[in-house]
């Protein structure tokens, strides 16, 4: 006994050294402060994309200890210097990033309090905030209160687990799989086609419907191919339809498809993944349909301007989303019954998982909504600035989007494609604003996302600087 006691108290020397004396907290919080602020004070001035493709060296665990401030140094050289600076406003690539100051707040908080969001029993009052953003999701779309929902890590596990249970309502199962029709728009994001195969379905039929020429879906066409595939002994059961796309920026009929979905009783799914939030703003009306639909996707990390790892489902047939994720473990019996409806685990492959709600739902009681709407309005006229200085500079653009993606070209007398590429590289290489390509169209095309909650006119004027200066570098070496 005597023994057992002397060893813990040896142990507890060193254990104990995890638990930081409040001291030492208050020093590590200000080290950080410091750090953060700096970071935030220069974001605007600093590039955007430092072009980089080696791997760090530095960055190897080793027995060595280290301060937080020469952590925090080798965190600014080897991450911060390095590739996308997504929390910059200069992110005008893919879909840009947030990484609002107090979502970061919400997160520290969650971590060091660190409650078990993951089952109602454990953590009531963690999982009602996860419930209570949902339900304010439910409100934004129109949606029952009654629909099930679960935030998970992005839009990609959300589309997951939305298709999961579109596969297991219409049991599209052993024979039906080869039988199974899908409906996709060559827009769709990638995600869509990946979450089909890993829930196995990579055997189902997928149909592309013709897009007109704002890269919508086009509702009549799609209602031919669905009676077609039924004529012909078929199984359609799902109709995936943007809400925002990620590369043109357009959102299908989603009213029309609704009632088609309606009429021959299909699973309708919208990925509002980046779109979603301009439901808040002038645009309203192109998202009416939404509300009929059998499941959505939204990404708070996205149109919330949070930081990376949060995305949403919604599933209006509370019995589909159960079935493929409800759990019962002998370890687990406290655990069961009426909780059942409210534990988040039990509509996400995830069981242990991070306190995610605490994002949204702090910084949305501290700002209010309206910063959040004034900042998503802000995107949209940014994105009609650009686009007409850049028409103004002889580029070339895209239809006018729906929402706040575009993109342009120029046009070169020849070799378009080939001094388009070299035009993005010589962006990538300046990095003072971030742009990505796309083939759109077999054109390849240089795309504007506006998203960031930092892009600001001065952001723009800046984009155009970096393109007018790389254009003339373009049209220097052509002559030469
Ligand atoms: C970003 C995006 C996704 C994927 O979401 P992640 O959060 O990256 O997993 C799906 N659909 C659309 C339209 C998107 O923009």
């Amino acid at each position: 006994m005597q023994d057992i006691i002397r060893q813990l108290h040896e142990l507890n020397a060193v254990s104990s050294l995890l638990d930081v004396p409040e001291k030492e907290r208050s020093a590590y919080i200000s080290t950080l402060t410091g750090y953060l602020n700096h970071f935030i004070n220069q974001i605007d001035e600093a590039i955007s994309f430092h072009e980089c493709a080696e791997h760090s060296t530095a960055l190897r665990i080793d027995q060595e200890k280290k301060s937080l401030e020469q952590l925090l140094t080798l965190y600014q050289s080897e991450v911060m210097e390095k590739g996308i600076i997504a929390s910059s406003g200069g992110h005008l690539g893919y879909i840009p990033g947030g990484g609002i100051f107090t979502a970061g707040l919400a997160d520290l908080l969650a971590a060091v309090t660190n409650p078990y969001a993951g089952v109602f029993f454990a953590s009531p009052g963690a999982v009602d905030i996860e419930n209570e953003v949902l339900n304010w999701l439910k409100k934004i779309f129109s949606f029952p209160q009654t629909a099930a929902g679960n935030l998970a890590s992005g839009g990609s596990v959300s589309t997951l687990i939305a298709l999961t249970a579109a596969r297991d309502k219409y049991e599209i199962k052993n024979e039906f799989i080869t039988k199974g029709v899908v409906y996709l728009s060559e827009q769709v994001h990638h995600s869509t086609q990946k979450a089909l195969r890993i829930i196995g379905l990579g055997d189902v039929v997928i149909r592309y419907v013709p897009l007109d020429e704002k890269h919508r879906m086009k509702a009549a066409d799609l209602k031919e191919l669905i009676v077609k595939d039924k004529a012909a002994g078929l199984k359609p059961f799902l109709i995936v339809a943007s809400a925002g796309t990620t590369d043109t920026g357009a959102i299908d009929p989603l009213e029309e498809i609704a009632s088609i979905s309606k009429a021959h009783d299909l699973w309708f799914h919208v990925d509002a993944a980046y779109g979603g939030f301009f439901i808040l703003t002038s645009k309203k009306d192109f998202f009416k349909g939404i509300e009929q639909a059998d499941s959505l996707i939204v990404d708070p990390h996205k149109g919330m301007f949070l930081p990376y790892g949060l995305g949403a489902v919604l599933i209006k047939d509370r019995n589909a989303a159960l079935y493929s994720n409800q759990y019962s473990a002998n370890y687990m019996h406290d655990a069961i019954d009426e909780e059942m409806l409210y534990s988040p685990a039990n509509v996400s492959p995830e069981l242990t998982k991070h306190f995610r709600g605490l994002r949204l739902w702090l910084p949305l009681q501290l700002h209010g909504i309206e910063p959040f709407i004034a900042c998503l309005e802000e995107k949209l006229l940014l994105c009609t600035y650009f686009r007409e200085k850049l028409v103004q500079r002889g580029f070339k653009v895209g239809p006018v989007p729906d929402l706040s993606v575009s993109y342009f070209w120029y046009p070169f007398k020849e070799d378009t494609d080939e001094k388009n590429k070299q035009l993005m590289k010589a962006i990538h290489a300046d990095g003072r604003v971030f742009l990505s390509s796309s083939v759109i169209d077999q054109r390849f095309v240089i795309r504007i996302a506006i998203l960031a909650f930092r892009t600001k006119l001065s952001t723009i004027d800046r984009a155009l600087q970096m393109i007018d200066d790389s254009l003339e570098k373009i049209i220097r070496e052509e002559g030469n």
